[in-house]
């Protein structure tokens, strides 16, 4: 039997509505429009995509936005300067720095200059730091999207075995807390994992965030569990995941498309992230 697909663009559509209303609520109580700051650095046409969509979704959510755009050479001491300046102006709730930033500046000292209370992406170590001890932070967008979608899929969470496929500190790491929170049995398997179909089978929910094409099939899923695949890998064949959905579709119970899956839930995290850094500026 053919597993459910999960669609991400409705779940996305749906969290953004929900943070437009809570945005509107907020002001009506008394708070201020959240503003989210964007900084580009460079000439990268994906990213300049990126950002506009974020843009646009600021405006549709009813969230304020500005934007920072640099010529490719800027140094790293000025980009770090302006991303400091960002984090004492007062008129900014959230900073987004659109990674990965030209080779000649180091992604973590710019993170590292982001002040952790406007960190909507939650990158910064005052954030990992607070995810892994279970503590309230801003979290990553794309794994908090993943339980949103889990939530939506109607899978149960706790007591659930749950393998996660990619340790990075975007993707797996925050997801191996964030299930932990919610009471799963998580195994965070990665290039070294011996016997990876084995570990895979176990899970009741297997999420994979490799980059990979392709790289977990058939036999990598437990009738009936719920797949999230993180992947977006760009292929002869257009974008791909790292499933190989046609075959795990038919053994999975639910599972994520490639593209329409995860990928848009980042953007309606990244909404979410900038009204709970806003609401926690105000009180
Ligand atoms: P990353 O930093 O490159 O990490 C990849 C992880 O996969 C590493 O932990 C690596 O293990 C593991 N790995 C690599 N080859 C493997 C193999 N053959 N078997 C088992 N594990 C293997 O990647 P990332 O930033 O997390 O991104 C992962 C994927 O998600 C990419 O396709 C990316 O484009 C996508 N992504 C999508 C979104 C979104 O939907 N918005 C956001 C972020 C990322 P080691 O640690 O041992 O090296």
């Amino acid at each position: 039997m053919s597993a459910k697909i999960i669609d991400g663009k409705a779940v996305s559509a749906e969290v953004r509505e929900r943070v437009a209303a809570e945005v509107t609520e907020f002001i009506a109580g008394g708070g201020h429009q959240p503003v989210l700051a964007t900084v580009l650095v460079g000439d990268d046409p994906a990213s300049h995509v990126y950002v506009a969509n974020k843009h646009k979704a600021c405006e549709a959510a009813g969230i304020g936005s500005v934007h920072h755009e640099l010529p490719a050479e800027t140094s790293q001491a000025d980009l770090v300067a302006l991303v400091k300046a960002l984090g004492d102006d007062d008129g900014i709730d959230g900073i987004l720095v659109q990674l990965p930033p030209p080779d000649h500046i180091d992604a973590d000292a710019v993170i590292a200059a982001i002040n952790p209370a406007k960190d909507v992406d939650g990158l910064t170590a005052t954030n990992a730091g607070l995810l892994a001890g279970g503590r309230p932070g801003l979290v990553p967008c794309t794994p908090a999207g993943v339980i949103e979608l889990l939530d939506h899929a109607g899978t149960e969470i706790e007591g659930a075995e749950a393998v996660i496929v990619g340790r990075s500190n975007l993707v797996g790491r925050p997801l191996i807390s964030l299930l932990l929170g919610r009471n799963a049995t998580v195994t965070a398997a990665h290039s070294r994992t011996r016997d990876l179909e084995g570990v895979c089978r176990r899970a009741d929910i297997l999420v994979a965030a490799v980059g990979v094409p392709g790289l977990l099939g058939a036999e990598h899923v437990k009738p009936g569990a719920t797949v999230i695949d993180v992947g977006i890998n760009r292929t002869d064949d257009g974008l791909k995941g790292d499933v190989d959905f046609e075959a795990a579709v038919e053994v999975a119970g639910a599972i994520t498309p490639v593209p329409g899956g995860v990928g848009p839930m980042t953007i309606a995290m990244l909404m979410a992230n900038t009204l709970i850094a806003a609401k926690a500026r105000a009180r």
